[in-house]
């Protein structure tokens, strides 16, 4: 069995294979195993999520990662880490990260590759691939190699400087199958018109939001960027977001605005909005807010009318970003092989048999917060079942 590509789901279908009996061999052209797992969770690696379920995925078919996700549970990987003495902690909304490094979670892997007699080749690139009766023939930098099954691990477009090509997408056309278009997710977003320098002014400053864009909502934080905006919020909705969407932003996600500002008035009718809002804010903030919406002046002198207004900007922000910065900073690639013709219990082509997809080369992503690892290891383990 050869496997394309030694990330998250390629190591994890080595390990399930060769604990069956499986003669594995692992190819991947970069000089490490496992790069995104290292730079994954700031260095922490968020390994999983405790409150993973299909909902946390896109994809054309919402249903193909149902089957998969059942058979490997995050419980099954909070297991694999227990049993390795991992120390791990959940930072907030079942995300579990690494206390020390990530390089905790690859060693963990690599340890299972070297137990069960996987091989890693490192360094290596495929230039062919054909079917041939037995299996499949592969023309590498170190060598010809053939074997009976192929795992296409090979990830995303995401970050082209930790290796990610469009291997996976070339194959899957070669063998008939159809990739959906690709974009970037799980990315910021840029700003270039009037609000840029807004932005760049702001630039390091977070504000807890709940952000709207085509139906999906998110309640996380927002971080002004000199670029544009970043943070999990943004993160999140991007990988909702198209081309000219706009998105609404709630400042005050714990208040109804309206009220909030009413009740400011009565109680306080001599504070200036700008210094309430700096209770809210930092400073900086609410008076960049004030100088774009209103006139800061004391509660007392502000007309129904124009609280209305300003209700209306703190809690529902309308922005349209220009675009992503792109898989150069993207966690994820959404779109990619589509599932269509790949089966979600063994994860086998429907098309080439013996030919397997795992992992974010498939139109399979996940929301941030340890749901793509998560995605990587129960395909992988499910692959490595049936391979
Ligand atoms: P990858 O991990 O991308 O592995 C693909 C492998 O294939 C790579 O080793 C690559 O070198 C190799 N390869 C590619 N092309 C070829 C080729 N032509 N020939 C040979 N080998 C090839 N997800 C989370 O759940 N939690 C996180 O904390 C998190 N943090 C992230 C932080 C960053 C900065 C990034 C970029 C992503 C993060 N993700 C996180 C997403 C997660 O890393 C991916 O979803 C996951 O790694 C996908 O696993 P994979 O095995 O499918 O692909």
């Amino acid at each position: 069995m050869v496997i394309i590509g030694a990330g998250a789901a390629g190591l994890m279908c080595a390990i399930t294979a060769a604990e069956r009996g499986r003669r594995v061999r692992v190819l991947d052209h970069a000089n490490k195993a496992g790069k995104k797992i290292l730079m994954s969770g700031g260095g922490r690696c968020n390994f999983t999520n405790m409150y993973t379920e299909p909902a946390n995925f896109l994809s054309r078919n919402p249903h193909f990662c149902k089957s998969a996700l059942a058979r490997y549970t995050q419980w099954d990987f909070i297991g694999l880490v227990a049993k390795h003495q991992v120390p791990y902690h959940e930072k907030k909304l079942g995300q579990l990260f690494c206390d020390n490094k990530s390089s905790d979670i690859l060693n963990m892997l690599l340890s299972e590759c070297d137990s069960a007699g996987v091989e890693i080749l490192l360094e290596t690139s495929i230039s062919e691939i054909a079917r041939n009766d037995g299996g499949y023939q592969l023309q590498t930098s170190a060598g010809p190699m053939h074997c009976q099954s192929l795992v296409i691990a090979s990830g995303g477009l995401s970050i082209p400087t930790l290796g990610a090509t469009g291997f996976g997408y070339q194959v899957a056309r070669q063998f008939g199958h159809e990739v959906l278009p690709t974009r970037a997710g799980l990315v910021p977003f840029t700003i270039t018109d009037q609000l840029k320098e807004l932005c760049t002014e702001l630039s390091g400053t977070s504000v807890d939001c709940r952000v709207s864009c085509n139906g999906q909502v998110f309640r996380e934080n927002l971080l002004f960027t000199h670029r544009g905006l970043s943070g999990p919020a943004m993160l999140q909705i991007s990988s909702y977001w198209q081309p000219g969407d706009t998105l609404e932003i709630d400042l005050l996600p714990d208040h109804d605005a309206g009220e909030w500002l009413a009740q400011q008035q009565r109680e306080r009718p001599n504070s200036e909005l700008k210094t309430l809002l700096a209770e809210l804010f930092t400073k900086k903030l609410a008076g960049l807010l004030a100088d774009l919406w209103f006139v800061s002046k004391p509660m007392k002198q502000y007309t129904p009318g124009e609280l209305a207004a300003i209700a209306t900007q703190l809690s529902c922000w309308r922005l349209t970003p220009s675009g992503t910065e792109g898989y150069r900073t993207a966690e994820v690639t959404l779109g990619g092989v589509s599932t269509d013709e790949v089966s979600s219990k063994t994860l086998e082509s429907q098309r080439s048999p013996g030919l397997y997809f795992i992992g974010e080369v498939l139109d399979v992503t996940g929301h941030l917060g340890g749901f793509n690892f998560q995605w990587a290891w129960a395909s992988g383990y499910a692959a490595g079942q049936y391979a």
